[in-house]
């Protein structure tokens, strides 16, 4: 599709993969809707967007609470009427080894991780399926394809993604024309680490981060890719790893 003038949500917005993916679509002409918790991030992200010529509506929020979500959507039908695409983006990554049982981080991994997808794949989907059209792309991992250490709960929840996505697809996408894509990055230098709170992790990440991770725009650009196919071809899926992993 042509994206200009599209109404597309991002959630986690405020940094990383999500910042980029907004940057990228409203200068491609799209309506960006900007939604996370940091709200001084999202004014930053909406004045550089405008200063580029562009749209963007901020909608502060958490992805695990179903009522923020109905805003965002209430919000956007408001001021811009529809929604075709929704990029389920927001998530977290505190890793760690099973046995020192982090679980309240297991716990917010599930939450942000899965139920945020499947909150924001409710809130959509009544105005996708009246519409019978539109775009869902849940930002899985290549920890759906690779554990990684400290990755057992993390790979857990970007399989869900994965997996819940081919489910989404196949329900929808040949009965309203709903397209639904994964994307599966490898290592990608944004924020996503700093959520982590074992301290050997951190030393394994130290030893990881001598190699060229992929930059966000990276994914921005395999975002865009996915949408701007013609609405007869469906991306199932864009696994992409830094040329340097293994
Ligand atoms: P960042 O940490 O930069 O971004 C994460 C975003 O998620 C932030 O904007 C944060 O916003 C938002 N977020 C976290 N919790 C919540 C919540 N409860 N409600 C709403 N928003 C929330 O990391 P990335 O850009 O790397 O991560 C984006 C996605 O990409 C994640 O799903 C991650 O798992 C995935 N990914 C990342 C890879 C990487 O190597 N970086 C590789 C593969 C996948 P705020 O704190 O303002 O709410």
């Amino acid at each position: 599709m042509n994206i200009k003038d599209k109404v597309i949500i991002i959630t986690g917005a405020s940094s990383g993969i999500g910042e980029a993916t907004a940057l990228k679509l409203s200068k491609e002409g799209a309506k960006v809707v900007l939604t996370a918790r940091r709200e001084e991030k999202l004014e930053e992200l909406k004045k550089k967007i405008e200063s580029n010529g562009g749209e963007a509506l901020i909608v502060t929020g958490d992805v695990t609470k179903k009522s923020d979500y109905e805003e965002v959507v209430n919000k956007t039908l408001k001021k811009f009427k529809t929604i075709d695409a929704l990029i389920n983006n927001a998530g977290l990554m505190p890793l760690s080894y099973v046995e020192k049982l982090k679980t309240d981080e297991w716990e917010k991994m599930v939450d942000v991780n899965i139920k945020g997808v499947l909150n924001g794949v409710a809130a959509v989907l009544p105005t996708m399926i009246e519409n019978k059209s539109g775009n869902i792309i849940n930002i899985s991992s290549s920890a759906a394809h690779n554990y990684f250490p400290g990755g057992a709960v993390y790979c857990a929840t970007k399989s869900a993604v994965k997996m819940f996505s081919e489910g989404l697809r196949q329900e929808l996408a040949p009965k309203y024309g709903i397209n639904i894509t994964s994307i599966e990055p490898g290592a990608v230098s944004t924020e996503l680490t700093n959520t982590i709170t074992d301290e050997d992790i951190k030393e394994t990440f130290k030893e990881m981060q001598k190699m060229t991770f992929l930059e966000a725009e990276d994914i921005a650009e395999a975002i865009y890719y996915t949408l701007v196919q013609p609405a007869r071809a469906n991306i199932n899926d864009v696994f992409i790893m830094p040329t340097q992993q293994q």
